[in-house]
């Protein structure tokens, strides 16, 4: 029933193991719930795209928001990847894992002053930037520090991406980018912007995208477009073709990397820019699996409810998007399936992590694991209903260590205080 390309969680002897660790063993030790990743699975998807992108040597910047744990990143650092950051705390947490700055795209609609500041002084690679004012406040801040830095625009190709309504974003009704057409002008009256050097090309059409095709057009647009500005004599030294390459969660079959690879790299024949790109859950998503732990069984007549100890506020991506993940038991050994929804505890209709879906029916108390939870999973997580977040643990080899503490009631309540006039 195990199917996932996966190597590096798979059963052995009636267990389910992360490289060389017992699954359970980390569960009993840690508690549920909990993330667990597999450094080997997390190294070896950067290094496919690495690999299938050779040829033109592209910097590859990691999508932090995806996974923003500190072990995930210095493991990615270490193999030499940037990071796409989206807010100032990604910029400080890029620096902590002691990234390389000049590796470094800024992206975002909404840039606060201290975030570009913060960024400006870090020396950062570049600004994808995605509308005029925000052009001009750059160029302001940039003026005031007596610095010039470099701007990719983000534009919009104005395409329909298939992929879930809330991950796409390579379409005019989304607040994504600048339309081609403003672009143009930005880039032609570029000398009015004293402290930028606006010399790149971004895109990003959205996320989970399983096939070559969307990428492809969006590409070929923004290259046509490439094509208008060096007719002008403007010069492109980036092209950023973003990240949303989907994975396996169900029963898709996404490209892989070298697939991709072999279809992009013709169309980059002949150019002098250097090629960015920035995958997010490539890399980490099944890097990841969300351990669980069932509760009860409940069946009211009409159906049937599997109660877990967690609940959309540890992983949201089911409720949000609708989102599949398989669900398989830590011990597969001597259990039926049953018919059920697998849902949380959260006083909420939404927390449900499968509908009407068979699974095993563990004894009330075992684990389960969600797969394929390495990215958008932790990042999203939340307080709601008091609860607080899950660890997490980084498995490499024989070796693992929680590398996120689960909160306690302490960081729950940390800056709540009641003040006096409400205080008798
Ligand atoms: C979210 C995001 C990414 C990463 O998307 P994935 O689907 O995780 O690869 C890359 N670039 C931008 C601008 C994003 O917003």
């Amino acid at each position: 029933m195990y199917s996932h390309p996966i190597h590096d969680f798979s059963y052995r002897n009636e267990e389910l193991y992360c490289e060389g660790i017992k699954v359970s063993a980390i569960a009993k030790k840690v508690g549920t719930p909990v993330y667990i990743y597999s450094y080997q699975t997390l190294v070896d998807h950067f290094r496919k795209i690495k690999e299938a992108f050779r040829a033109v040597n592209p910097i590859i910047c990691f999508a932090m928001k995806a996974n923003s744990n500190l072990a995930i990143l210095k493991a990615l650092a270490n193999e030499g990847a940037g990071f796409d950051i989206v807010s100032g705390g990604e910029l400080k947490k890029a620096r902590l894992v002691g990234a390389d700055m000049k590796k470094i795209a800024f992206a975002s609609v909404g840039k606060t002053d201290g975030e570009i500041a913060d960024a400006i002084k870090a020396g950062i690679l570049l600004f994808n930037v995605e509308s005029k004012p925000e052009l001009e406040n750059i160029n302001r801040i940039a003026g005031k520090m007596k610095k010039t830095v470099q701007v990719a625009l983000r534009v919009n190709p104005d395409i329909d991406a298939p992929t879930h309504d809330k991950i796409n974003t390579g379409s005019l009704k989304k607040k994504f980018g600048i339309d081609l057409k403003t672009a143009r002008k930005i880039f032609l009256e570029q000398k009015i912007y004293k402290n930028l050097h606006i010399n790149g090309v971004h895109i990003h059409i959205g996320s989970q995208i399983t096939k070559a095709e969307p990428f492809l057009t969006a590409i070929k647009k923004a290259l046509a477009f490439v094509d208008g500005l060096e007719k002008n004599g403007i010069k492109v030294d980036y092209f950023d073709i973003g990240g949303g390459l989907g994975i396996v969660y169900n029963d898709e079959t996404p490209q892989t990397a070298r697939e991709f690879a072999d279809k992009v790299l013709p169309l980059l024949k002949g150019r002098t820019f250097r090629l960015l790109m920035e995958p997010g859950r490539f890399i980490v998503g099944n890097a990841g699996i969300f351990i669980t732990r069932k509760l009860y069984l409940k069946d009211n007549g009409v159906k049937k409810f599997m109660i877990v100890d967690a609940g959309m506020n540890d992983l949201v991506r089911p409720s949000m998007y609708g989102a599949y993940h398989e669900i398989i038991p830590v011990k597969p050994s001597g259990i039926a399936s049953v018919m059920c929804d697998v849902v949380g505890p959260i006083c909420e209709s939404g927390d449900v992590f499968a509908h009407d879906r068979r699974v095993m029916n563990v004894k009330d108390g075992d684990f389960l694991a969600l797969l394929s939870a390495g990215a958008y999973g932790y990042v999203m997580s939340s307080n709601y209903n008091v609860r607080p977040r899950a660890a997490e643990v980084m498995v490499k080899g024989r070796q693992w260590a929680v590398v996120q503490e689960r909160e306690n009631f302490k960081d729950l309540i940390k800056g709540a205080s009641i003040p006096e006039f409400i205080s008798h």
